[in-house]
């Protein structure tokens, strides 16, 4: 059970759930103790595996959510925490329980905000998407998030606002040929050879920058894997090129696909993964008072995160958090205990604010 004091204190609350060890698929001891502190409030709490939803209901015109996962990658030499010099290291400070914390303590502490705010603390959302706890709630119980006309996602930024997210596409381009004994190539026909000019589109492929309410999304198509060959004395008679596309949200999945498809004309293409992007939603009314609250210049998430779920349900979405998102999944991961607090506040004086 966490203390009145933890709960009260944003930096003592992130301690604490670092040192509650949440690998996912190990969430549920994590669970229990938000679920309980969040039992202890005027909030309408539902848990759903080890998701919590946890909402005021004051009547405001308008709903907020406040998101964060409850678990962390694997350990790595760096469970528990300690705290040396303004930084507090271990797995998840940065990604993200020092976020989570600011959530979890804002709404164990405000008990009248402006808007009213739907709590979101998620399981599963280091490992695939099937098992992401808000995924899961967006399919099953969409109406618990869909009255909300803003969301924010307390991913690691560094004390940014980071406004929407790239989408990302993975695709194969593949070339075919004709096996033959490499001492007589000609008569077989080299698909490793072929595969040449789609390398050549990638090297020469300009990508676009564009800047969507003051964000600069810089896009990027990138072979990242290459597999072709036979064995040492073989014509290959096949090769695939494995391409990422990450693509700016003022294109939708469809369109980015189009895109792909165009570079690569004349070759066989598959798509093997995409997800959408989520425009930043800067000028929705909660974003520009966040944004004014924090006193900093917003910029893009380069990168996908969940906010594209809110997206998907129409809710536009930014990322904020304390941790910086370089140090997410390393063993020396850390977070600076001043952001921690800064954050919080930030956070406070947008909830208190009057409309
Ligand atoms: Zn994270």
């Amino acid at each position: 059970m966490f203390t009145r004091d933890v709960l009260a204190d944003p930096v003592a609350l992130t301690r604490a759930l670092v040192d509650i060890e949440s690998v996912s698929g190990n969430e549920a001891e994590i669970a229990d103790r938000v679920e309980e502190a969040l039992a202890a409030t005027d909030l309408k709490v539902e848990r759903f595996g080890h998701t919590i939803v946890a909402r005021t209901e004051l009547d405001r015109p308008q709903r907020v959510v406040l998101a964060g996962h409850l678990d962390t990658v694997p350990l790595h030499d760096n469970f528990p925490s300690r705290t040396e010099d303004g930084l507090m290291w271990g797995c998840g400070t940065a990604d993200m329980k020092a976020g989570t914390a600011i959530a979890l303590h804002l709404a164990v502490t405000e008990a009248a905000p402006r808007h009213d705010v739907t709590y979101v603390f998620y399981e599963c959302e280091e490992v695939d998407s099937a098992r992401n706890g808000l995924r899961i709630l967006a399919d099953r119980n969409p109406h618990l998030l869909t009255d909300a006309s803003f969301a924010v996602l307390l991913e690691p930024t560094h004390g940014l606002i980071e406004g929407g997210c790239q989408g990302t596409q993975r695709v194969l381009v593949r070339t075919s040929g004709k096996r033959a004994h490499s001492a007589r190539s000609w008569l077989g026909e080299n698909a490793i050879h072929k595969a040449a000019p789609i390398l050549e589109r990638l090297r020469r492929y300009r990508e676009r920058i564009v800047t969507i309410d003051g964000c600069e999304f810089h896009e990027g198509l990138n072979a990242v894997r290459i597999t072709g060959g036979v064995a040492g004395n073989v014509i290959p008679d096949e090769c695939v090129v494995e391409v990422n596309f990450r693509f700016a949200p003022d294109r939708d999945e469809a369109a980015a696909a189009d895109h792909v498809r165009e570079v690569f004309e004349g070759f066989e293409v598959e798509f093997v993964d995409s997800a959408p992007g989520a425009l930043p939603g800067l000028d929705a009314p909660a974003a520009r008072e966040l944004l004014a609250a924090t006193g900093r210049p917003p910029r893009a998430k380069l990168g996908w995160t969940d906010v594209a779920r809110f997206a998907v349900l129409g809710i536009p979405g930014l990322n904020y958090g304390p941790g910086d998102p370089n140090l997410a999944h390393k063993q020396d991961e850390h977070v600076e205990i001043d952001k921690i607090v800064e954050g919080a506040e930030v956070m406070r004086r947008w909830l208190r604010a009057d409309a």
